[in-house]
């Protein structure tokens, strides 16, 4: 029988594993995941306790047509109910908590504005309408801010938009018109978010564990503290593994591989070299050189063609750091404030960004429990920041030096709220800072991300976020689900290709809303 191995254990191998085995028809005990951390799920991270504090790296939005993840996530039993999908799970979740945000955007003095309007210009509509016109190979090569006059990036939508899908004016204009096409039904609601999904949990729990479950029942190998250094490749023309170099704890192992199996690699990682701080410290930012999903990229892409060019993405870490930073506390009185504010419940206001600060700060106060095991008396709360680089305005530092205290104390100033002392006094604050979390938007070209399948391969994909599929959008979890679906089709020749990424732009009903809403006052 044929193997398959797979190297990582982000969502892009945990989905390309499941995918195997439902679609491929692999027995689970054929299937081996080699990952190079102490931990599973990659990039999908949820950790710590009430007393440490919880932590996240990120809070991730889903929305209707992500097809690829409901599709498969819909034969993956939830963490609670074993009759319920994890997809069910999270439909259910949104009829009863879907958001519906009433403060999206809060000016310097504390005040919500009313984001209904786009704040558009003539002119920036008509560039709009020009990026998204404009074929992507036009594009290659361009930032967002070569396509567009400066007042562009002062719009409501702007703030609206970057702080959604963190884009920066910097980034790829390939991924931005990519974004524009895909999100377009998202546009009359992106003011409230009420077409935003979320689990019911943080995406670990919600996700990650059950999909774990399910593939350890399935009998799947799962090697941690195994880091893959190199692929052997047949020494002829086409790209056919042989064997796998790893060292797995410390010491070196090869793994050899037949002609039938099949190997699949996430290559690169937005999540790559990321750090954590604490309320007292700050997470310093880890500049050294990239970790080991990048350099087995970087010794791949050197030894045939068609393997991409991880330098376009792996060496512009002042272009794609961004902070984040989990809260968690037993003290109420932020959640009420918070309430008041915003005039939503927890869970259902949705993103609220400070779209004067230095720092572009966005908050969330998530549903409760946000974490499966978290106990009633505790609360957790998420944010981010953009641009980390930058001296707050309440705190004379960058964020990226500031401890999880300092980064409170400037959302504090922020929101002028008079218990804010009080507030900081009783929250643990774990900040963590990103060298690469926005990677994957650097400018590119054509080729820059090796295809799922590369030409010339018989058992090698690439999946994940930098790997090259049309027209969907990275830096979301369906990306990596549909990378994974491409790569077991292709490689296994199967007829049950991935759905078809939704394209809201081939419907009358939704340009014209699209139109519609660019137009409002
Ligand atoms: C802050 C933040 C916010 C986000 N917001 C959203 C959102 O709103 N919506 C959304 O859909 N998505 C969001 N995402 C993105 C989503 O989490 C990622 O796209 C997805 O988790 C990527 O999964 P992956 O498996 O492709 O890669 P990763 O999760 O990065 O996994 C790669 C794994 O492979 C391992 N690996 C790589 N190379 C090797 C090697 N050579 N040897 C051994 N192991 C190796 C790495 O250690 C890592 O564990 C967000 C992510 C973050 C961090």
């Amino acid at each position: 029988m044929a193997k398959a191995y797979l190297v990582g254990a982000g969502v892009a191998s945990l989905s390309a594993a499941a995918l195997l085995i439902r679609e491929g028809r692999f027995a689970g005990t054929d299937i081996t995941i080699l990952e190079a951390q102490d931990r599973l799920g990659g990039s999908l991270d949820a950790a710590g306790s009430p007393d440490a504090g919880y932590t996240m790296r990120g809070g991730r939005m889903f929305e209707l047509h992500f097809e690829c993840t409901y599709d498969l996530l819909s034969s993956i039993p939830s963490l609670d109910d074993p009759n319920k999908s994890v997809t069910e799970d999270t439909f259910a979740f949104h009829e009863d908590f879907a958001w519906n945000d009433r403060a999206r955007l809060v000016d310097s003095a504390g005040s919500p504005v009313d984001a209904h309007s786009m704040g558009f210009s003539e002119r920036n509509r008509l560039d709009l309408v020009a990026c998204v016109g404009t074929p992507e190979k036009r594009l290659d090569g361009k930032r967002i801010s070569d396509c567009f006059t400066e007042d562009f990036f002062t719009t409501n939508f702007w703030y609206m938009w970057c702080t959604t899908f963190a884009f920066e004016p910097w980034h790829s204009a390939i991924e931005f018109r990519r974004y524009l096409n895909r999100f377009v039904h998202l546009f009359k609601t992106f003011d409230t978010m009420s077409g935003i999904y979320r689990t019911r949990f943080n995406q670990y729990d919600s996700i990650v564990r059950p999909l774990l479950a399910w593939l350890k029942d399935q009998g799947v190998n799962v090697q941690q503290n195994t880091t893959v250094t190199d692929l052997e490749l047949a020494p002829d023309d086409d790209i056919t593994v042989t064997s796998i170099a790893c060292v797995r704890d410390g010491a070196r192992q090869d793994i050899p591989v037949a002609a039938e199996d099949l190997v699949f690699v996430t290559n690169g990682s937005m999540t790559a070299n990321s750090t954590l701080g604490s309320t007292d410290t700050p997470a310093v930012l880890d500049a050294s050189a990239p970790d080991a999903s990048w350099r087995l990229w970087e010794t791949l892409a050197v030894k045939r063609p068609g393997m991409g060019d991880p330098a376009v993405f792996d060496t512009s870490v002042k272009d794609s750091t961004w902070g984040s930073f989990t809260v968690t506390t037993k003290d109420p009185t932020f959640f009420k404030l918070m309430e008041e504010f915003s005039g939503s419940p927890a869970g259902k206001g949705g993103l609220i960004t400070f779209k004067d600060s230095q720092w572009l700060l966005t908050i969330v106060l998530n549903h409760q429990p946000h974490f499966h095991e978290q106990p009633a008396d505790t609360f957790v709360w998420w944010g981010y920041a953009l641009f980390p680089d930058r001296t707050g305005d309440h705190v004379a530092k960058p964020m990226a030096q500031c401890t999880g205290r300092e980064i409170l104390t400037e959302v504090m100033g922020h929101l002028h709220f008079a218990q804010g002392e009080q507030i900081i006094e009783s929250s643990i604050v774990r900040p963590a800072m990103m060298p690469y979390i926005t990677s994957q938007f650097l400018v590119r070209k054509t080729g820059d991300r090796p295809r799922v399948v590369p030409a010339g391969s018989t058992n090698l994909a690439f999946i994940g976020q930098y790997a090259e599929v049309p027209d969907d959008v990275v830096f979301t979890v369906e990306y990596s689900v549909r990378t994974a679906w491409a790569a077991v089709a292709e490689l296994l020749h199967l007829d049950r290709q991935p759905p078809p990424v939704y394209k809201g732009g081939h419907d009358p009903k939704v340009l014209l809303e699209a139109l519609h809403t660019m137009h409002r006052h």
